[in-house]
């Protein structure tokens, strides 16, 4: 499973206190909020809030080195202070950008401040609507049939922020394809660790494809170094992906696919999606059952289809595509 994974670290500003004799310690406390993040050092080394003084203005920046916006919610706990906007204060910001969020100032200059904030990101925008007449396909080989274990609401673990997810029984290393084109957003797969334990949870290998619509799509418990696209990639519906694993908090090898959009810096709105098969199309899958992925579609030519992203290594080249 994918879940919200908190880090927290605080910043003495002991430089503002040695300018400012009669001003409080600033204390700043981030909480950083990553639907997927396991691997990655504390610290946000793609994600981190800049503050800058400037007498009695202090700045706030979000600096998001991910490849896609990624959106934040900041609280904050003050004394004496007014701010540019109002709290919790959520926005979207762009990839690859040093983005102003917003700025506090004391209310009375002439007396001490001081304050005190948190802020939590994840992945996506929170201007996403999906596209609910998209008919998925379904997120393994052309021709290929597995059971679905676990459904929409499913009573293990398909709840909150994973609601509409679907888990399909399929054995370790098997090919998985997107169910819907767009752009990889974020992947993991240095992990080799799993089991039914949510002490697990960030342990899953993942894929996050960027949809045209701002959605993302989920497709968890990779195989170590399973993943076969690059961040930035456009991949189309039928690409193959990655391989299955059972990396994560999984009670065994599957895989687990959910759409999903941003509701703010701290959680997501999981989103029920409609899948076409060999025999059906617009259907809601349902537990149990095992559905056949419909052949490619004609003219279809998967074998060149999307450009490596820059930086790409060899293993994206070419041959992959099946
Ligand atoms: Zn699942």
């Amino acid at each position: 499973m994918l879940k919200i994974q908190k880090k927290l670290f605080a910043i003495l500003n002991l430089g503002s206190r040695r300018r400012f004799p009669t001003l409080s310690v600033l204390l700043a406390c981030c909480a950083f909020s990553v639907a997927v993040v396991a691997g990655e050092k504390a610290g946000g080394k793609t994600f981190q809030v800049i503050t800058n003084r400037e007498g009695d203005v202090t700045r706030f920046f979000v600096e998001n080195r991910e490849a896609n916006e990624v959106t934040a919610t900041f609280e904050i706990k003050s004394t004496n202070l007014k701010a540019t906007t109002n709290f919790p204060f959520t926005a979207t910001y762009p990839a690859n950008k040093v983005t102003e969020a917003f700025s506090v100032f004391p209310d009375d200059p002439s007396k001490p401040w001081n304050y005190s904030y948190t802020s939590h990101y994840t992945v996506g925008s929170t201007l996403a609507k999906h596209d609910d007449s998209y008919i998925y396909r379904l997120p393994f080989a052309p021709g290929a049939s597995f059971k679905v274990t676990q459904a929409y609401n499913g009573k293990y673990s398909h709840h909150g922020s994973d609601q509409y997810a679907i888990d399909f029984k399929m054995p370790n290393e098997t090919p998985v394809h997107a169910a819907r084109g767009g752009i990889v957003a974020k992947i993991k797969q240095d992990s080799s660790k799993g089991g039914p334990d949510r002490k697990h949870e960030n342990h899953a290998n993942y894929v996050l494809i960027r949809h045209d619509d701002g959605t993302l799509g989920n497709y968890a418990h990779l195989a170590k170094n399973g993943v076969k696209v690059a961040v930035g990639q456009r991949i189309e519906a039928g690409d193959l992906i990655a391989l299955s694993g059972n990396t994560g908090f999984s009670s065994g090898a599957h895989l687990h696919f959910s759409v999903f959009k941003t509701r703010d810096g701290k959680g997501r709105v999981s989103i029920p999606v409609k899948f076409e098969t060999a025999n059906e199309t617009a259907i809601t899958l349902v537990e149990g059952t095992s559905y056949r992925s419909s052949a490619v579609k004609p003219g279809t030519i998967l074998a060149v289809k999307g450009e490596p992203a820059p930086g790409a290594s060899d293993k994206f080249q070419g041959g992959q595509k099946k």
